[in-house]
């Protein structure tokens, strides 16, 4: 069919008239203006890519957009005109045929050109800009600036030298995997937005909260307002069904530092603030930290255990100790957890002191399985020498959760030494976010499904709740020591907690221990809710493996 110059051309002046009244590319009529053309040049889909600079273009490394889309094109069938803006920024658009329509002739491909030009240059540099502006520096998602705005926004403040009125802000909702969860995710994201909008209704406007990805923030505000940021981020309610009244309360980790007049860039403000996040949520174990030069130091710290780490492997500094674990009908060991010490220069160093340095990165995954096989082949031996053997548990990191062979690793090192799988126990923290989830899910089927007993440590100081823990099929649940009152302890709300919680693991069907067990009220306490399984100091500390053998051997004589 020959090619229609007439109804091109009402279709072109309609284009350029309409073109002069948009606003800017999100404006509705910019489809109305363009549909006809697009039509008579069989074009089924516009897109244009932004790249912030020629080097992202290389990287390909843009942010599209589309304008125009029948949702049927020929993928194969399509024109890329490029063009630069000043600025360094590069524009890719790209010109669609629709299905089933003949090639483009020259003479259409140089008309779709045309048409080209004059979409970019009827949008204006301006208008083409502010599009610009809006791909590279908003969060479309949630609707507010992103981390390229903070950093071109602390930037201008660094040059005008008024960043130093300022202070930093990183901060990552809590638990927010597990809001999503529990009421879905369109009604999580509404809940995020009230939440920042919020946080910024109570800022000026020269302070900016914006999005770095999924649950994390990071802001910049006069430093005078520092208080109102701390307390928002301590957390609100939020009603998220007003029919229901029903509200969710949100928090955050934050980190925070108070910018000052000698800090040069924006990378500097952001590492800074990377580190104090760090430590509050992974090592402090707290809700927020202030930065300092100290914490660099303990970073460089968290770098020399890092360092040191594979050569204290490599000549065995690291050792297994084991804490039995007693049955209180008889008081005899019932099992043992694994425990490991670092013995450096005669020194023994204790877990608090490198675990969570070795857990920012994956050697806590080499030590965890050096662990493992170390107590394997330490029951390996026991059983060889005709020693009574006990069930022992070993710790695995959250780290792991990501390793897709997990579940193959652990049963091959245990069946490295040949040792029954009724001997060995997985203890594993609850998890927070859904992607953790589903991993979790998968070991802990995968060892029930080899014989492996796992067991949730730690419970009570995490956000395990009892809910989640009945979705898996756990084996043991591991109360920790903060339900058991101090000796000078009168709060009675603890000892109610426990007698509850010991019900319930028991109700679901799960064994129940309690760590951290000191006293002789403790062991009262205990049995008077029925639970008859205790590990702590009150029986053994961890033990070196020549005096938990002597544990073992008491066993004998009961036999
Ligand atoms: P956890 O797994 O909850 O281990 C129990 C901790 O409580 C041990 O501390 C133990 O010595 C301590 N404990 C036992 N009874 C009592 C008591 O009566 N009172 C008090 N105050 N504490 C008691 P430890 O050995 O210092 O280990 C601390 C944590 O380090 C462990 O907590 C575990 O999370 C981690 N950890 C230790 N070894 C490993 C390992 O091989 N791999 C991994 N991933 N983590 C490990
Ligand atoms: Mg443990
Ligand atoms: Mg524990």
């Amino acid at each position: 069919m020959s090619f229609d110059i007439a109804a091109y051309s009402k279709a072109f002046d309609k284009f350029i008239i309409n073109m002069e009244k948009l606003h800017d590319m999100n404006d509705p009529g910019l489809i109305d203006a363009i549909s006809e053309l697009c039509s008579i040049l069989h074009i089924g889909k516009i897109s244009i890519m932004v790249y912030e600079s020629v080097s992202m273009e290389q990287l390909d490394k843009g942010t599209e957009k589309i304008v125009f889309d029948l949702g049927e094109f020929d993928p194969e069938h399509c024109l890329r005109l490029r063009e630069s803006i000043g600025n360094g920024n590069v524009v890719w658009y790209s010109f669609f045929q629709t299905i089933d329509s003949d090639d483009w002739t020259e003479d259409e491909k140089h008309r779709i050109v045309v048409f080209e030009k004059a979409f970019f240059s009827f949008n204006g540099r301006s208008r083409v800009m502010s599009m610009i502006d809006n791909l590279t520096y908003y969060d479309a998602d949630i609707g507010i600036p992103n981390l390229h705005y903070f950093i071109k926004t602390a930037d201008q403040l660094i040059t005008s030298g008024q960043i130093s009125d300022f202070g930093s802000c990183y901060f990552n909702l809590k638990r927010f995997s597990i809001i999503n969860q529990h009421i879905g995710r369109q009604k999580a994201t509404d809940v995020m937005k009230i939440f920042i909008k919020q946080l910024s209704d109570k800022l000026n406007e020269k302070e900016i909260v914006c999005r770095v990805s999924g649950d994390n923030f990071i802001a910049l505000f006069e430093k005078e307002h520092v208080n109102i940021v701390n307390e928002h981020l301590g957390g609100i309610g939020i009603t998220y069904d007003t029919d229901k009244n029903q509200r969710v309360f949100v928090s955050a980790y934050a980190g925070y530092y108070m910018i000052p007049d000698n800090c040069h860039s924006s990378d500097e403000i952001i590492d800074n603030l990377g580190i104090a996040i760090n430590t509050a949520r992974n090592v402090m174990k707290v809700n927020s930290i202030f930065f300092d030069e100290k914490l660099k130091d303990s970073r460089n710290e968290v770098k020399m255990i890092e360092n040191e780490f594979i050569e204290a492997i490599e000549k065995d500094e690291f050792q297994v100790f084991y804490q039995p674990k007693v049955n209180l009908k008889n008081y005899t060991i019932c099992g043992a957890e694994a425990l490991c010490r670092w013995i450096r220069n005669g020194e023994i160093i204790l877990p608090y002191r490198f675990i969570p340095a070795l857990e920012q990165s994956k050697s806590i995954c080499t030590l965890d399985f050096y662990v493992l096989e170390r107590t394997c082949r330490d029951i390996r031996r026991w059983l060889d020498e005709g020693r009574p053997v006990v069930k022992v548990s070993v710790n695995l990191s959250r780290r792991h959760l990501g390793d897709m062979d997990l579940l193959e690793h652990i049963i091959s090192s245990i069946d490295k030494y040949n040792v029954p799988h009724e001997y060995i126990e997985i203890e594993l923290t609850e998890t927070t976010t859904d992607v953790d989830f589903g991993d979790l899910k998968k070991i802990v089927v995968g060892l029930r499904e080899a014989g492996i007993s796992t067991a949730v440590d730690d419970f009570g100081i995490g956000y395990s709740s009892l809910n989640l823990i009945k979705e898996l099929p756990w084996n043991v649940l591991k109360i920790d020591k903060i339900f058991l009152p101090d000796e000078n302890d009168s709060n009675t709300q603890k000892y109610s907690m426990l007698k509850h919680i010991i019900a319930l693991v028991q109700d679901i069907g799960l064994k129940c221990i309690v760590e951290g067990v000191e006293t002789a009220e403790h062991v009262r306490l205990l049995k008077e809710n029925n639970c008859f399984l205790a590990q702590g100091f009150y029986f053994d500390k961890p033990l070196p493996v020549s005096d938990f053998e002597k544990r073992l051997d008491e066993l004998k004589t009961l036999l």
